[in-house]
């Protein structure tokens, strides 16, 4: 059965893809899916077992035993491990070093990559990560590399977390993603990298808006969305 459209977008920490790819998911009533999320949830709830991050195994172990789903709730999708919400618990800095470590191991890649097929398999869908154009779906309709410089990306964490109430410093936020960037990006599996069809996006210098415009306009030359042929 021919499933709907799926439209993957890549990209480092800070570089604006989450707000995007939720913005873009809005627009064309697409269904949104946050890779990093899972990756968060499944080290927080690996943390929480006390289970090293270093534990191939145990890390096996720990994700073919979890129910991992999404639910859509009041204008934001929610993500759940055996009922319990992790949704807030996984956005801090230390969740985001930890993520990165384990979702270097490859067990852990192969049961999310699973999920996350199992979660687009009628399409229609927006996912973002940093392996979703080259591995997850590398026949995705319409794929975005989307960048900016670290000092944007980091200043744009920063802001982030001070509005959440962290207590952090620009200069220590810059140096984590950097630290985190590096390993997603040079990792023996699936790291993070342009795939060779993305369209590349450096939001540095650009507003929210128009980046969104550039987007919109892209997915829907590509899908046709809007023309009709007889
Ligand atoms: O996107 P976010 O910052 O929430 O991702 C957290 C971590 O999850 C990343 O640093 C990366 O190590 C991992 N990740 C991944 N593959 C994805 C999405 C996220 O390895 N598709």
């Amino acid at each position: 059965m021919k499933r709907g459209p799926v439209i993957a977008i890549d990209g480092p920490a800070g570089s604006g893809k989450s707000t995007l790819a939720k913005l873009l998911a809005k627009e064309l009533g697409f269904a949104y899916i946050d890779t990093g999320a899972m990756y968060r949830a499944v080290a927080l709830k690996a943390h929480e077992q006390k289970i090293d991050s270093d534990d191939e195994n145990a890390l096996k172990d720990l994700c073919s035993t979890i129910n991992l789903y999404f639910e859509a709730k009041a204008n934001a999708n929610k993500i759940f491990i055996d009922g319990n919400d992790y949704s807030e618990k996984i956005r801090t800095p230390f969740v985001s070093r930890l993520s990165s470590k384990v979702s270097s191991q490859k067990a852990v890649r192969d049961a999310m990559v699973r999920l996350q097929r199992l979660l687009a398999a009628k399409g229609s869908v927006i996912m973002e990560g940093r392996d979703i154009g080259t591995v997850v779906f590398p026949d995705a309709d319409v794929k975005f590399y989307i960048d900016a410089s670290p000092e944007v990306r980091g200043r744009r964490r920063y802001a982030e977390l001070k509005e959440k109430g962290e207590n952090v410093s620009l200069d220590t936020i810059i140096a984590e993603e950097k630290v985190r960037d590096q390993r997603d990006s040079t990792r023996e599996h699936a790291p993070l990298k342009k795939a060779d069809d993305a369209v590349c996006i450096d939001t540095s210098n650009m507003e929210l808006q128009d980046v969104l415009a550039k987007m919109l306009k892209i997915v829907k030359e590509k899908l046709t969305i809007g023309n009709t042929h007889c």
